[in-house]
C-alpha cells in the first residue's frame, strides 16, 4: 500500500480492485518478508511502534508446521522494537490456521479479531485505524529499554561498527577539532570522538549498554563492550577531562617559567 498513514477505505478499496486477481497467499512467507522490512526500518528509525497488521481468509495457505517454531522465534526478538501483531481473520476462528495465527499474534502483544464475513471488515478496520493504545511498560516509562540477554545478539546484529577517521575533523558531540580517536557512523558519515559516542550511549542506548543510535541519522551502532566499560568506570579519559588537563599542564608550565624568572630577577 502505497498510503503511509492507516486509511481502511484505502484498503478496501484495494482490496476490491484487486477482486479475484488475489492469489492463494503464502502467509508464513508473509510474515517472514514483512519482519524483514521492518528491521530495515528499524534500523533507521527510532521510537517508533512497529505495527503488521494481516487479513486472512480461509483461501491462504496454512502455516506449515515446520515453520511455527522459526516464526515465534522471530517474533520473540522483534516484539521488543516494540512490534506486534493484529490479524483479522474472515472465515472459521476453529480452524488450526486460526489457532497458529493466534499465538502469533498472542506472542507479539497483538490480537486476532475474527470476523465472519467480509463486509464487517469496514468496521473492524475502522476501529483498528485509531491509533493502538499500547501500555507502556516500565522501561519506557523510566527512560531505560532492556532487550533481554536472548534477544542481545539478534540487535547488536543489526549495529554497525562505526569508521575510522584518519584527518583532522570536528567532533559532533563535543565540537573539539582534532584527530585523536575519532570515528565516523558509515551510514550518514558524521564524525565524533569514540569516547564521546562512548558517553552518549549511556543515555541513548537502545537497550544494550553497547548498542545505540547515531545522534545525526538514527542508525544504530556499536562500540566494544569494554571499551563502553572503561569509559563508565572513568578508566578512560572523556575529551572534557584530557583537554582540562592539558590546561592544567600548560597553567603547571607557565607557573614553572615565572617561578625561574623570579629566580633570575632575585639574583640580578
Ligand atoms: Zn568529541
Ligand atoms: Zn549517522
Amino acid at each position: 500500500l502505497d498510503h503511509f498513514t492507516f486509511d481502511p477505505e484505502y484498503i478496501l478499496k484495494t482490496l476490491k480492485s484487486l477482486g479475484k486477481n488475489i492469489t492463494k497467499a503464502n502467509i508464513a512467507g508473509g510474515i517472514f518478508i514483512a519482519i524483514t522490512i521492518i528491521i530495515d526500518v528499524f534500523k533507521k528509525i527510532s521510537e517508533k511502534f512497529f505495527r503488521l497488521l494481516m487479513l486472512v481468509d480461509d483461501g491462504a495457505y496454512e502455516i506449515p508446521d515446520e515453520y511455527l517454531p522459526a516464526l515465534e522465534e522471530l517474533i520473540k526478538k522483534v516484539k521488543d522494537m516494540p512490534f506486534f501483531i493484529d490479524i483479522v481473520l474472515i472465515g472459521s476462528p476453529y480452524s488450526d490456521q486460526a489457532q497458529k495465527l493466534l499465538k502469533l499474534a498472542n506472542l507479539s502483544n497483538g490480537e486476532l479479531y475474527g470476523i465472519k464475513n467480509v463486509k464487517d471488515l469496514n468496521q473492524i478496520l475502522t476501529g483498528l485505524s485509531e491509533k493502538k493504545y499500547v501500555s507502556e511498560p516500565s522501561f519506557v516509562k523510566q527512560k531505560l529499554r532492556i532487550i533481554l540477554p536472548d534477544n542481545q545478539l539478534f540487535y547488536m546484529s543489526l549495529a554497525d561498527d562505526p569508521k575510522n577517521v584518519n584527518n583532522i575533523a570536528t567532533c559532533s558531540i563535543c565540537f573539539h577539532k582534532d584527530d585523536q580517536g575519532l570515528v565516523k557512523c558509515p551510514s550518514c558519515d558524521t564524525p565524533a570522538h569514540e569516547v564521546c559516542w562512548a558517553q552518549w550511549s549511556e543515555t541513548s542506548n537502545i537497550g544494550i549498554p553497547h548498542v545505540f543510535r547515531c545522534h545525526n541519522c538514527f542508525n544504530i551502532l556499536k562500540l566494544d563492550k569494554n571499551y563502553i566499560q572503561d569509559v563508565r568506570a572513568g578508566k578512560i579519559p572523556t575529551i572534557a577531562e584530557l583537554t582540562k588537563m592539558k590546561k592544567r599542564n600548560i597553567i603547571e608550565y607557565l607557573h614553572e617559567i615565572e617561578s625561574k624568572s623570579e629566580l633570575k630577577v632575585v639574583h640580578t
